[in-house]
C-alpha cells in the first residue's frame, strides 16, 4: 500500500486521539462509583427483604395478640357471669355452690395464664416492630448514600461524554486527511491490536518497543516515502518521521 507521507503522519495524530478515546471509555467502564453503587444496591435489596420479614413477623404477632386478647375476654366474661350467679343467691345446693366456686377459681387462673401469653406476644411484637424500624432506617440511609454515588457517577459520565464528543469531532477532522484504504487498514489493526499505527523512533517501533534489525532498517531506507511500512514484530503501521533514525 502507498500513501503520501503527510497522510501517514496524520495516523500518529489519529493514534494519539484514539488512545484518549480509549482512556475515556476505560474510565467510564471502571468508575469506582459503579462498584460502589452495585455494592450498595445489593445491601439495600438485602435490607429490604429483611424489613419485609420483620414487618410480616410483626403483623403475624399482632393477629396472634388480638386472638389471645379475645381469649382473655371470653374467659373474663364467663367468670363474671359465674360470679353474678354466685352473688345472686340463686344457687343454693352446697354441691352446686362448691362446683361454681371451683369453676370461678379455675377461670381466674386461666385468665391469668392467658394474660401472661398476651404479654409475652406483646414483647415479641414490640421487638419485631423495633427491628423493622431499625432495618428500614438502615435501608433508607444506604439508599441515600447510593443516591449520592449515582449523582457522582452521572456527573463523571457527563464529563467523560463531553470529552468523548470533542474527541469525535477532532477525529473527523484528522480522518479527512487520510485516504480511505490507509484508514481502513489502520482501523482494522486498531480493532486487532488496540493501536493501529506507531512512530518509528531511533530505529525502534514505539508500538511494541522492539528495535528493528539492521536489515529491516535498510529495507525501510530503500523503500519509497510513499510505501506504507509495517512493523515485523507487531504488524502495526510504522510511521517514519525525522526522528526515525534512518
Ligand atoms: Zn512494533
Amino acid at each position: 500500500m502507498k500513501a503520501a507521507p503527510a497522510a501517514q503522519k496524520r495516523l500518529l495524530d489519529l493514534a494519539e486521539l484514539d488512545s484518549v478515546v480509549d482512556r475515556l471509555a476505560h474510565r467510564r467502564r471502571t468508575l469506582p462509583e459503579l462498584a460502589e453503587i452495585d455494592e450498595l444496591s445489593a445491601k439495600v435489596a438485602r435490607l429490604a427483604t429483611q424489613v419485609i420479614a420483620a414487618e410480616t413477623e410483626a403483623g403475624d404477632l399482632a393477629r396472634e395478640q388480638a386472638k389471645a386478647e379475645a381469649d382473655v375476654d371470653a374467659v373474663r366474661v364467663r367468670a363474671e357471669r359465674d360470679q353474678k350467679r354466685l352473688d345472686s343467691g340463686q344457687v343454693s345446693s352446697p354441691k352446686d355452690l362448691a362446683s361454681l366456686q371451683s369453676e370461678i377459681a379455675s377461670l381466674h387462673r386461666r385468665q391469668s395464664d392467658l394474660e401472661e401469653v398476651v404479654l409475652e406476644i406483646m414483647e415479641r411484637r414490640e421487638a419485631a416492630d423495633a427491628q423493622a424500624t431499625k432495618l428500614s432506617a438502615e435501608r433508607d440511609e444506604l439508599a441515600t448514600t447510593r443516591g449520592g454515588a449515582e449523582d457522582r457517577r452521572d456527573a463523571a459520565f457527563a464529563e467523560i461524554d463531553k470529552e468523548a464528543g470533542e474527541a469525535k469531532g477532532k477525529r473527523a477532522t484528522i480522518t479527512a486527511d487520510i485516504p480511505a484504504d490507509l484508514l481502513a487498514l489502520y482501523d482494522k489493526l486498531r480493532d486487532q491490536f488496540g493501536v493501529g499505527a506507531a512512530m518509528l523512533q531511533g530505529g525502534r517501533c514505539l508500538g511494541c518497543r522492539t528495535s528493528l534489525s539492521i536489515a529491516e532498517i535498510n529495507r525501510i531506507k530503500a523503500a519509497s516515502h510513499e510505501e506504507v511500512i509495517r512493523c515485523e514484530e507487531c504488524r502495526r503501521i510504522l510511521v517514519r518521521t525525522p526522528e526515525s533514525g534512518l
